[in-house]
């Protein structure tokens, strides 16, 4: 019991290793924490009650810059592993950097590691305990775990930025395609999804689509309704139960421009979301033309592509 006391956990938090700065009586550990949860727990750290205490501090590689996992038989690489104190932590405009004084000696030393250039930008799991005399195996192991729940899938600041970066590129090769009569070719419909699950998306997200005079919109609950006047098998609009009786073939009759068109960007919509879902990152942000292209060509409908966006999506 005593023992698991003197090695209680303070606080673990992940971030960015900045260059330590030396003093005449030791280093300065600094590690930047983006706004969130890791800067809330450094900010926590830098609480009165922590001023100055006596730490151990353990700091282990989780990727390196280019984003690599940074675990090795289970492992992942201890960069830094000292005793030092907690210094007020400094406040940025992205997040917090968490300071840790090492005097000079072994804990400086260890901390000196962390000036190695190709540590910036890397990014570490931070884990702060109370002071021990002795570092025991299991407060590694119960490290990595932390680091595989929590962290391992974190993405570094260059990934993420590499990300916004193809994101706008591939936002501008996409919009040949939404421009294009690709998304309503039936053939191109039904390879991304059945009737049933655009029947699905129309009850759960769409408001009723009944032609109302300018200005208004129709807020009643409502689901998909067939109407035989438009093309393909994916023939729904959502109308609400009111309008599903005042839908009479007269009034489509009258108003079927209106309605082609409302069923076509409807169905482009739930295309467009469709390939996001299958193709982007994250299932929600641009699709990525290569993998729409190998799709597309699995499914034998490459030729509807517009010539200009299968050459930049090679
Ligand atoms: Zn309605």
């Amino acid at each position: 019991m005593e023992n698991q006391k003197e090695t209680e956990q303070l606080g673990t938090f992940s971030g960015y290793i900045r260059r330590p700065t030396p003093t005449a009586f030791g280093m300065t550990a600094q590690i930047f924490g983006e706004n969130g949860d890791d800067a809330d727990t450094i900010l926590a750290l830098s609480l009165s009650k922590y001023q100055d205490l006596e730490v151990f501090v353990n700091i282990y590689m989780v990727k390196d810059e280019a984003g690599r996992i940074m675990k090795k038989d289970d492992a992942y690489p201890l960069i830094s592993s000292f005793n030092g104190f907690v210094r007020r932590s400094l406040p940025k405009k992205d997040g917090m950097i968490a300071q840790f004084f090492a005097p000079n000696g072994d804990s400086a030393d260890s901390v000196s590691e962390l000036s190695k250039s190709g540590y910036q930008d890397c990014l570490v799991f931070v884990d702060v305990r109370h002071q021990i005399q002795k570092k025991e195996k299991y407060i590694d192991l119960q490290n990595y775990k932390s680091i595989d729940d929590v962290y391992a899938n974190k993405m570094t600041k260059k990934e993420k930025d590499a990300i916004l970066e193809s994101q706008k590129q591939y936002k501008k090769i996409n919009e040949i395609l939404e421009i294009s009569d690709f998304l309503l070719k039936i053939e191109v419909v039904s390879s991304i999804g059945q009737p049933n699950d655009f029947q699905d998306w129309l009850d759960k997200t769409q408001p009723c689509s009944f032609m109302m005079t300018q200005g208004q919109n129709c807020k009643l609950n409502c689901s998909h309704h067939q109407v035989t006047g438009l093309f393909s098998k994916f023939n729904f609009i959502p109308l609400c139960d009111e309008h599903k009786k005042d839908f009479t073939e007269q009034h489509f009759q009258e108003n079927d421009i209106y309605y082609d068109m409302k069923h076509r960007l409807l169905l482009k919509k739930w295309v467009l979301l469709k390939l996001k879902e299958r193709f982007s990152y994250d299932g929600q942000s641009e699709p990525q033309p290569q993998k729409v292209l190998q799709w597309a060509i699995e499914k034998k409908i490459e030729k509807y592509l517009p010539e200009k966006y299968r050459k930049l999506a090679i």
